[in-house]
């Protein structure tokens, strides 16, 4: 392994660059967080009520992960912090030695809750159990993620879906974000063994992103995330909004693209120089009998797959597809004959996505520390999609704009 470039350290966490792609954006680095390291770029899978459905802590620890993200609304609504502090917070709650990362809440009450309404305060919304009036202030989201004990907890703040047309709402909700990360830092307690990330906001409006990017980074919190994406936005608006705010992030701080999971996304916001990543999809997909491979999505309910003998995805080092090593050896006839009627091929399917994701990651990583980004990019286009003129236009544009042209170069 390449040798560290530069590090920087906060109380709880720190950061070891370990190498930088000659041509993009991409960084390999290592992450030293409460809980352990985790080596960067990295997917995040996940696990909503403490636990990622169909998976055990064991399970999900032999995919290789490090660092698995709860959600603070789930997890305040249900042990609740009572029952949260009596255990001494979530690691306990679900026997994961490693890292968690917890959201704020926020996002989850207005994308959950129709009649959630947001003022300086916080959140108001009503309780899904008796329909009291309730309030996330960003106060009471770190007290919660304080009692979760979660080794990066996320600021509450004010998401608008990146399409909304109101441009003064919009710099509203990124000026309120500013404030609350204020009042989050000072609500934290335990500064010396959680990590508080600030989240960009902004919409696709490049210039509020520039000035959001500036306001956040004068808080020196120890990572930093680029939020309000993923929100049916364009994706070559997607990637101008990362590479303007990469471009003015420091270099020595994680970078965390909130809610981001397609693998050729991974691949490209790696190059625009993105450190890491979550998202529910790999996980949701697989409840729908939808296998992630490098060749594409594959729905293993297609009735062809009934006498197929073949591994879910060939050479495929997870515990389903690996034989021998403890592994299952299952083959994608089982798994068909199960996707009808039973949950054990949710769960087969999770392991295989969950590890396929992770292990994307781990290649993504190797190839940045070989100087070998741009080839490895080449590679995964190649085994997507068997004909060029199929790439997206997205991807050959925001690739373009960090010096790898997909089409062109063939060297
Ligand atoms: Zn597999």
């Amino acid at each position: 392994m390449a040798a560290t470039i530069a590090s920087q350290s906060s109380a709880a966490l720190k950061f070891d660059l370990v190498a930088r792609c000659s041509t993009t954006r991409a960084r390999a680095s290592c992450l030293t967080l409460p809980h352990g390291p985790v080596q960067l770029p990295m997917f995040m899978p996940v696990a909503t009520q403490a636990s990622l459905k169909g998976l055990t802590p064991e399970q999900l620890e032999e995919t290789g992960c490090r660092l698995c993200l709860n959600n603070t609304y789930h997890l305040g609504l249900k042990p609740g912090q009572e029952v949260l502090a009596a255990i001494g917070g979530a690691h306990k709650l679900q026997g994961w030695q490693h890292n968690i990362l917890t959201d704020s809440g926020g996002f989850q009450m207005v994308s959950l809750l129709k009649l959630a309404n947001i003022t300086e305060e916080g959140v108001r919304f009503l309780s899904p159990h008796d329909g009291t009036p309730m309030l996330l202030t960003p106060e009471h989201s770190i007290s919660l993620q304080n009692t979760i004990g979660s080794d990066i907890m996320m600021q509450l703040d004010d998401v608008l879906v990146t399409t909304s047309p109101d441009a003064a709402r919009m710099r509203e909700a990124m000026l309120r974000s500013v404030r609350w990360l204020d009042r989050c830092i000072a609500a934290h307690k335990n500064p010396d063994r959680q990590n508080l990330f600030c989240i960009i906001q902004g919409g696709l409006d490049l210039e509020m992103r520039r000035e959001c990017c500036k306001e956040m980074i004068a808080r020196d919190t120890p990572g930093i995330a680029i939020g309000g994406l993923s929100g049916g936005e364009a994706k070559a608006d997607y990637c101008r909004v990362v590479a303007t705010c990469t471009e003015l992030l420091p270099e020595l701080k994680p970078r965390y693209v909130m809610g981001i999971g397609y693998p050729e996304d991974l691949v490209v916001s790696v190059a625009l120089g993105a450190d890491m990543f979550d998202c529910v999809w790999p996980t949701r997909t697989a409840r729908f009998g939808n296998a992630v491979t490098k060749h594409g999505v594959l729905n293993i309910k297609n009735a062809k797959f009934a006498v197929d003998f073949g591994p879910i995805e060939e050479g495929c080092g997870c515990i389903c597809c690996r034989k021998g090593d403890g592994g299952l050896g299952i083959t994608r006839a089982f798994v068909h004959h199960n996707t009808a009627k039973e949950t054990v091929s949710a769960h087969l399917l999770t392991l295989h996505n969950v590890w396929y994701q992770l292990n994307l990651m781990r290649e993504v990583r190797d190839a940045i520390i070989a100087d070998q980004y741009p080839a490895f990019i080449r590679q995964f286009f190649a085994n997507l999609y068997p004909n060029k003129a199929d790439y997206p236009e997205w991807a050959l544009g925001a690739l373009r704009g960090v010096g790898v042209d997909l089409v062109e170069d063939e060297t």
